[in-house]
């Protein structure tokens, strides 16, 4: 067995579950050992009820005294029964399990593991797990691995097949030449892919994640290096002047540009019309204008005939700049003519679009960032904006300077990023600072609760809307799934439609639905035909609807600061006061810690730096994706160490053999080469 052999080769694997696999973008078994655990769950000694931590999951042993209750909803089948120790009771509710009646039987000891919910004598779990004490013993402070999964594939069968694979696999050679392995303390790939699937310490898996995120950076760094050597001598091939275009928009603006969008216009007027062609990363947090700088270095480049292209890293988002810069174009009678190039337009609309493009008559191209790049001849294009750069991986520059001479970059991203960093991630980039939020805005108000608080909440979110204004709600997962104690936005959506008054319009929106759908979703919620979109993490970045005016996160303790702060951002957009609830369902004293954090600033830099400080990177075992630079592992920020060490290993490498042609270097040279083919590859979120 090796990377490219079917998943369907793996004994109990059938057409069935290969289906399901297959959801997860799983076919091989290499791609299905590169399918890690998305953190690892301990099972720790069990213990008494007194001390079961409410918000916790906590495994406890007791003697069952029997039936508490038993009732029928409709479909819905609700035991309830009580299991109590010499510290406490515990009220157990199982949904859909009848046969458990006849199963726990009074007076007979058992042992449950689940997430403590209430307090004192109304403690109680939903849907424990039964387990054998014996079976639990066994499993006991083993580092269990937990996985993405879908509807339908359980946790189980993933392991099983995962183990089976890990079994009979054939590992290629190690692409790292042994003087690396030495050097950065790398563990062997075999070794680390096998410690990350299941580890026997938390320290061997620090170790095999080490690895991981070194392979990210390194393959990164490298391939950012080979792009810049080839986009040296950058000459300004499209030399702008500013026209009375972008003067005359300025003016019309309902507002002023606040001293740090001015100040960085200026930087872009002199790029642009400078001797070297332009290169700059606008970094400014959430909401501080940056939208409006990127058209107005697009209104130069279309005043001065040439092409812009404005690339986001969701479909979503681009059409949402799509749709602002039509109502711009309406209102203001801006010289765009704008096409959009996204990934569920038909194929005739597509076909349209690119005439447009290679005839010169479209001089605005806003779209995905693959779309833009990989199918389009431009006429002229001279300037490309990419919005939330921190979503992209490696530059493309070069693909882009293939379609003609190299043009105009700006990238613009609200991930704070201390600046050593950002040389090392964005080579020669210029930096520029939008530090200023707009005048008049009201500061958010927060909230940090936990899930008692929920039933306020809701009357809160139909106050607003009875306001006229809307409301998002977070939740982590999609569906229900394996992980019963996060709440999910299909589930969370049909709740909130039977709390609320009918006449409120709740919708749902994640990354597993059809982009066109996604699209319509935003769209109506936009056009205000609904009030409360549940929604998975998928609105983080970009979206701007400035009637939204509450922001409300479940299961905030699962998140990272600076993703919280983003979405926060989602709100606190218009002239309304907004709010932010960040509902939590744990309790312990560290994740209130971390959350007030939020409560008690709005300033996306402060935040960052504090979270690293409480996580620290010895936290992050857990494998969830950070989603920034299209890293899958890697945290720029907690990772700083490994950054520098691949970046010194990159430099080391171009230093002793820069063509790669030493025998030693050959396996890296193939393993770099099938990553540049992939760092193509666009995530869709
Ligand atoms: P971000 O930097 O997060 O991309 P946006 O560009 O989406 O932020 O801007 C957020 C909101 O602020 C938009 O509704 C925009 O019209 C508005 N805005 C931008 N600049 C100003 C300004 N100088 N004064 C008032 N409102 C502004
Ligand atoms: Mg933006």
């Amino acid at each position: 067995m090796d990377k490219n052999t079917s998943v369907l080769q793996l004994k109990g694997v059938g057409e069935k579950t290969g289906k399901l696999f297959e959801k997860l973008d799983i076919r091989s078994a290499g791609e299905l050992l590169s399918h890690y655990p998305r953190d690892y769950e301990i099972y720790e000694e069990p213990v008494k009820i007194g001390e079961a931590l409410p918000g916790k999951v906590c495994a406890v042993h007791g003697v069952m005294r029997g039936v508490a209750g038993e009732k029928r909803i409709r479909r819905l089948h609700i035991l309830n029964v009580t299991l109590a120790d010499d510290t406490g009771v515990l009220q157990l509710t199982f949904f859909n399990m009848p046969f458990l009646k006849k199963v726990l039987k009074p007076g007979g000891y058992y042992l449950f593991r689940g997430l403590v919910q209430g307090a004192g004598t109304t403690k109680r779990m939903e849907q424990p797990r039964l387990f054998a004490l014996e079976e639990y013993r066994q499993q006991m402070n083993r580092l269990i691995p937990r996985y993405a999964l879908t509807k339908g594939l359980t946790n189980h069968a993933v392991q099983k097949a995962v183990k089976q694979a890990l079994a009979q696999y054939q590992w290629e050679e190690e692409y790292y030449p042994a003087w690396m392995l030495e050097r950065y303390s790398l563990m062997p790939e075999p070794q680390s892919v096998e410690t990350l699937h299941f580890p026997e310490s938390r320290e061997e898996l620090l170790l095999a994640r080490k690895r991981l995120v070194f392979d990210e950076f390194f393959s990164f760094l490298y391939l950012l290096r080979q792009n810049r050597q080839a986009g040296e001598k950058l000459e300004n091939h499209f030399p702008m002047m500013e026209t009375a275009d972008t003067v005359r928009f300025l003016e019309k603006l309902p507002f002023p540009l606040t001293g740090a969008q001015k100040k960085v216009w200026q930087e872009i007027k002199d790029d642009l019309g400078g001797p070297v062609c332009m290169n700059r990363l606008i970094q400014g947090d959430v909401g501080s204008g940056k939208t409006i700088l990127a058209l107005l270095a697009l209104l130069m480049t279309a005043a001065n005939g040439f092409q812009g292209a404005l690339m986001a890293p969701t479909e979503v988002l681009a059409v949402q700049h799509f749709e602002t810069v039509a109502e711009y174009v309406k209102k203001y009678g801006l010289c765009f003519q704008p096409v959009l190039l996204v990934g569920s337009m038909t194929a005739r609309e597509k076909r349209e679009a690119y005439e447009k493009i290679a005839s010169g008559e479209a001089n605005l191209i806003i779209g995905t960032h693959a779309l833009i790049q990989e199918k389009v001849q431009y006429r002229a294009l001279g300037l490309v904006v990419t919005d939330e750069q921190h979503r992209f991986g490696v530059r493309q520059r070069e693909t882009l300077a293939k379609k003609g001479d190299i043009p105009h970059i700006l990238v613009m991203s609200a991930t704070p990023i201390p600046r050593t960093l950002a040389i090392l991630l964005y080579g020669d980039l210029n930096l520029s600072v939008v530090d200023e939020l707009p005048q008049g805005r009201l500061p958010i108000k927060n909230c940090v609760v936990d899930t008692s608080y929920r039933p306020k909440a809701y009357q809160f979110i139909e106050a607003q809307v009875a306001q006229g204004r809307q409301v998002y709600v977070i939740c982590p997962q999609v569906e229900a799934g394996e992980m019963e104690e996060l709440e999910n936005v299909v589930d969370y959506a049909e709740k909130l439609r039977s709390v609320l008054p009918p006449s409120v319009q709740v919708a749902y929106l994640h990354g597993k639905m059809r982009p066109a759908d996604k699209t319509s979703i935003m769209e109506a919620f936009a056009a205000h035909s609904i009030d409360v979109l549940v929604s998975t993490t998928v609105i983080e970045v970009g979206i701007n609807v400035p009637n939204a005016t509450v922001m409300m996160v479940e299961n905030a303790e699962r998140f990272g600061l600076a993703q919280l702060h983003q979405l926060r951002g989602r709100v606190g957009r218009g002239q309304h006061q907004s709010y932010c609830i960040f509902v939590s369902a744990s309790q312990e004293k560290a994740t209130m810690e971390r959350l007030q954090i939020l409560n008690h600033s709005n300033d996306g830099f402060h935040i960052a730096s504090e979270d690293l400080k409480l996580r620290g990177p010895g936290e992050l075992f857990g494998l969830r994706q950070s989603g920034d630079f299209s890293f899958r592992v890697g945290d720029i920020y907690a990772d700083a160490a490994v950054l520098k060490d691949a970046s010194t290993a990159v430099e080391e490498l171009m230093c002793r053999d820069p063509e790669l042609s030493d025998p030693c270097h050959i396996p890296l040279k193939r393993h770099l080469s099938q990553q540049a083919a992939n760092a193509v590859d666009f995530r869709t979120i």
